[in-house]
């Protein structure tokens, strides 16, 4: 077994880190301010190709691995978790189309969202409706060559200036997914402000009221939305969230570093405490351990093997767990300073816990997890069973 990164990978991961910290670093906090990307930094982003960098080169796309694109997410997260959240739902929509589009979905739409031309965003979650999220309440009906969609969603990311939605309705009380261009008829798109987190990420509300849209813009078939187009998306969200998380434990831990080096109390750096070494340990053993998480489960995308999704819920679970608690140290090791706006630390903390909302939330991963669990060990059972029954009778 060989767990390195490529001489490849480790020269992407080098550019990732420079572009971050070259482009994301200082303005990170005023965004999250004014709650605004600018479009400068978007337009960055894409003429990098980190836009588009997962999507196949056939399509316009950088074509790059699993393990790559974990790289990138979680350089982006350690800089700024707003713009890590556009690369995910940019990317849960490109990967949709990718894996359930028609051939002219693909043709007009995965060249422009590989360039950034256009930006994707994801409409799953509504008003009444976030876990539970194959009980969509919003309805699609068959008007002749167009579908008239009916319903609200909310807290969409990058809603306020995405151009093409992924929305999820029930036609006929099967869960669907269709495209809806932001200049659709019938679609009123109502910005949301003072989030917790991730503030830069220009929410949005979506209300559709008799939006009509044309016939090619189901994607895949009537009762594929959520098995099938939303499950696929949100497995490849939560990879990119995990290693956001880990991007934002990695960020703490390098700010403590420098802070417990350089503030003093009792006469001596606080590093020199041990009771702050504690938590400074905590963090370097739990930053390592989420990303050899992450790890695991893009090593299992990169080789199309299925139990990718297990570990991607897994390394999710414990990457944005572990998030959560090390900033929460990483406030506590900055005392007052933490707390206030001239370090990034309590933007870190409060980024982290949307983490634990987003993508299924920490109970939602729970539920899965130990379902697996409990699967696995019937499993063991039975294979234990079945070695005895075949020893016994040669
Ligand atoms: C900043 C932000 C960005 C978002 N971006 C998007 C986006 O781009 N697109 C989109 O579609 N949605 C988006 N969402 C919505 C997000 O996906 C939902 O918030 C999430 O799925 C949880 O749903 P909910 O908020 O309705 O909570 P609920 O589902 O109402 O859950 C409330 C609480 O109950 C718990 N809970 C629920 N069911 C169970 C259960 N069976 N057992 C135990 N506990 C349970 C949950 O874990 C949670 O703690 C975003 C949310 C936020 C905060």
């Amino acid at each position: 077994m060989q767990l390195e990164l490529t001489p490849q990978q480790k020269e992407k991961q080098i550019a990732y880190r420079s572009f971050v910290d070259s482009e994301i670093m200082d303005i990170a906090d005023r965004c999250d301010r004014q709650e605004h990307t600018p479009k400068d930094l978007i337009d960055k982003l894409a003429q990098k190709g980190y836009l588009g960098a997962v999507l196949p080169q056939e399509w316009g796309g950088g074509g790059i691995d699993a393990i790559a694109y974990g790289l990138l997410c979680e350089e982006i997260g350690r800089g700024c978790s707003s713009l890590r959240s556009l690369l995910t739902v940019h990317n849960m929509v490109a990967y949709a189309l990718l894996k359930w589009g028609s051939k002219s979905q693909k043709e007009y739409w995965l060249p422009k969202l590989a360039t950034g031309e256009v930006l994707g965003a994801f409409a799953l979650s509504e008003p009444n409706i976030g876990s539970d999220a194959k009980n969509v309440e919003t309805t699609a009906t068959n008007s002749g060559n167009s579908y008239i969609l009916n319903g609200q969603k909310k807290w969409i990311t990058y809603g306020q200036i995405a151009d093409v939605f992924l929305v999820f309705a029930q036609w006929d009380n099967q869960p669907s997914a269709f495209l809806v261009p932001k200049n659709s008829p019938g679609l009123t798109i109502k910005p949301i402000s003072g989030m917790l987190g991730v503030r830069a990420s220009m929410l949005a509300e979506l209300h559709l009221n008799d939006c009509q849209i044309p016939q090619e813009n189901l994607v895949g078939r009537r009762g594929f939305g959520f098995s099938c187009v939303a499950n696929s998306a949100l497995d490849y969200g939560r990879y990119s969230v995990a290693w956001g998380c880990v991007g934002i434990a990695q960020a703490c831990l390098e700010a403590c570093l420098q802070y417990t080096s350089q503030r003093q109390q009792f006469g001596v750096a606080l590093k020199e405490h041990q009771l702050i070494r504690q938590m400074i340990t905590e963090m370097v053993v739990n930053v390592k351990a989420a990303r050899l998480l992450c790890y695991q489960a893009g090593y299992l995308k990169d080789k199309g093997d299925p139990r990718s999704i297990m570990e991607t819920s897994i390394a999710k679970y414990f990457a944005s767990t572990t998030a959560t608690k090390i900033a929460n140290d990483a406030v506590q090791i900055h005392g007052g300073n933490g707390c206030s706006g001239d370090y990034p630390v309590q933007r870190y903390w409060r980024d982290a816990k949307i983490m634990e909302i987003i993508e299924g939330s920490t109970q939602i991963q729970q539920i899965a997890i130990a379902d697996y669990g409990y699967q696995q060990h019937s499993l063991a059972a039975f294979s234990r069973d079945l070695s005895a029954k075949v020893l016994t009778n040669s």
